[in-house]
């Protein structure tokens, strides 16, 4: 026996008088008067089956107990719709099933929700998974995933590089979050680490002569719950020995241009723009900016160097810099909105969030009295200042005044809405990011990509002479739209300025033993010059789906709690388990 002969997407005029058999789930069902229809969905499509009383009597009776969702089988024969019934929204919305037997393989109890519907109960939906899943749009997700990740295998293939997986039950590697650890049974008191990313056994690879490696790699990082993390989430992973950056580059430029022809059918121009992560900060006020808009950040420091307005002079006689965005047209902001965007300010570290709104030909702000009439002459023509602008201005340190003006820019281009026909994919990399960047909290230098990553040859001077701050990596991101869906570096490949790397982080010889001594002992044994990438599946995969949410292209994710709904993980183990992994748990119970 063979279940079907067609799926519910095949059938089309040309099978008029043809017999056919479908199975799936009743999509709707109606009852005209004694003629029943249904719509019977499956993976593929939904056909139309009519049950006709007089014609087949036995399978139209059984038809009336149908339900929404019930899993059947029906044999019929295919018929063209009557004139004026067709529906040109369905594929097969030309013709019918009409049935002449029915069965039914499974009933369906009432749905907790509508798979029609938009359901806004996030969690609602994650407990039902299953049924979520039934819904077209997830269905879709689904399949573009698979077809993102069948093209990233091809590709890879295609270039040579070799699919190899690595431990899931492995040693901490710090990517800058926290470990997920898993207690160790028959070493008690010992655990193994989930990797927050494969990357010192893809070095390891390259130590062992892989040449070129790929995987797509399940992370594992226990990080405070932020919108739109996942604990775990997946990477598209690569290292390759004898490249350079450009190599990587173009790998990944011509991968991301062949994802996007054969999942969206898209031709995306590569290369892709590179800007210096100076520049970036520079322009943008971030290390991964949005270029579909402009509004880009323009330095006035020449124009204030003598400025009577305390703020402006301190910043630049402090060593820091004064600049501005235009934001055209949006001199009408609200009160309310201003304090909004200087709250914002203030988050990423400015003490306020100086403004002139220009209306009805006159600057008006609370600092335009400190100017002189060349500054606002000069200024006027730095920002051409027209009716209707709103100038903001950041004036401190250079991070801080790029920082800040970057979120201002980002939330001008929301109340703006200056996003909302665009349909343009701004790709470009970001080079040249720093290597060391110092951390108040902790008072210690911590590595901005990780401590892996290689210092750009002509700076190796500035590591040694301590001027940790100025050196720069031969680090890469790559960005879409202001998001930034993958990085990467050339890596260290000997094992003296690694070791040295380590010391400036702060992890003495012992530790790094410790720690990292596999590595280090690696790469006495020949470890070949390398380096390599990871892109974010889930988040790319969201950004070509046109989706809001990384939840919704991942079959089983958690909600932004970290919980699975479905299963209701995490949970509980009970004692016994935990005596056997000598484990005690020292949470207090909720009351
Ligand atoms: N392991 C890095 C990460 O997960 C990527 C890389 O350097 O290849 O961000």
């Amino acid at each position: 026996m063979t279940y079907r002969t067609h799926h519910c997407h095949a059938l089309r005029s040309e099978h008029a008088g043809q017999s056919a058999t479908l199975c799936g789930w009743v999509a709707s069902r109606r009852d005209h008067g004694g003629l029943i229809f249904i719509d019977l969905r499956d993976r593929e499509g939904i056909t139309q089956v009519v049950f006709r009383p007089e014609e087949n009597p036995e399978a139209a009776a059984k038809s009336h107990a149908l339900r929404s969702e019930d899993v059947i089988r029906v044999a019929g024969q295919v018929a063209p719709r009557l004139a004026g019934t067709e529906n040109a929204r369905l594929a097969t919305g030309a013709i019918e099933l009409v049935a002449t037997s029915l069965e039914i393989l499974n009933s369906a109890e009432v749905l907790p929700f509508q798979l029609d519907d938009k359901v806004s109960n996030e969690d609602l939906r994650l407990t039902y998974r299953y049924l979520d899943l039934r819904r077209e749009s997830m269905s879709r997700n689904l399949r573009l995933r698979h077809r993102v990740v069948k093209t990233m295998r091809d590709v890879m293939d295609s270039e040579g590089f070799l699919e190899i997986e690595t431990p899931i039950l492995s040693k901490s590697t710090p990517e800058g979050a926290r470990d997920f650890l898993v207690p160790s049974r028959l070493t008690p008191g010992s655990f193994y680490a989930l990797p927050q990313a494969p990357q010192q056994y893809k070095q390891l690879l390259m130590v062992a002569g892989v040449e070129k490696y790929f995987q797509i790699a399940r992370c594992f990082r226990d990080e405070d719950l932020r919108a739109d993390r996942q604990p775990e989430f997946t990477q598209l992973d690569v290292e390759a020995s004898f490249v350079t950056q450009d190599d990587i580059l173009a790998l990944i430029e011509k991968l991301l241009a062949t994802v996007f022809r054969e999942a969206r059918a898209i031709d995306i121009p590569v290369p892709f723009p590179r800007l210096t992560h100076r520049e970036a900060m520079n322009r943008f006020g971030s290390d991964k900016p949005d270029t579909r808009f402009g509004m880009e950040l323009t330095d006035l420091g020449d124009i204030f160097r003598e400025s009577q307005f305390k703020v402006f002079r301190a910043a630049l006689d402090n060593g820091g810099v004064v600049k501005a965005i235009n934001a055209k047209g949006l001199a009408g902001i609200t009160t309310g909105q201003i304090e909004n965007l200087t709250e914002l300010a203030k988050q990423a570290g400015a003490k306020g969030l100086a403004f002139i709104k220009v209306e009805n030909g006159e600057w008006k702000s609370p600092i335009v009295k400190f100017f002189t009439d060349a500054e606002k002459t000069a200024l006027a023509e730095r920002l051409s200042i027209t009716e209707g602008d709103l100038i903001l201005f950041g004036a401190d340190t250079w991070e801080t005044a790029c920082e800040t003006l970057g979120r201002v820019r980002l939330r001008v281009a929301e109340i703006l809405d200056l996003l909302k026909d665009s349909n343009a994919l701004n790709f470009l990399w970001v080079v040249d990011f720093p290597l060391l960047a110092w951390s108040e909290e902790e008072q210690k230098w911590n590595a901005v990509h990780h401590p892996f990553t290689r210092p750009c040859a002509e700076d190796i001077a500035l590591l040694e002479a301590g001027e940790f701050g100025k050196v720069r990596a031969v680090a890469y991101d790559v960005v879409l739209n202001g998001v930034e869906i993958g990085g990467g570096s050339l890596r260290i490949h000997e094992s003296d300025l690694q070791s040295r790397m380590f010391s400036v982080l702060g992890i003495d010889e012992s530790k790094q033993q410790l720690l990292f001594g596999h590595i280090l002992k690696a790469f006495q044994f020949g470890a070949p010059p390398h380096g390599g990438i990871a892109l974010g599946l889930d988040r790319l995969v969201m950004l070509i789906a046109g989706e809001d949410s990384i939840r919704d292209v991942i079959a089983f994710p958690k909600n932004n709690r970290g919980v699975e709904m479905m299963t209701n993980s995490p949970a509980e183990a009970d004692f016994k388990q935990l005596r056997e992994l000598s484990i005690q748990s020292t949470a207090k119970k909720p009351a």
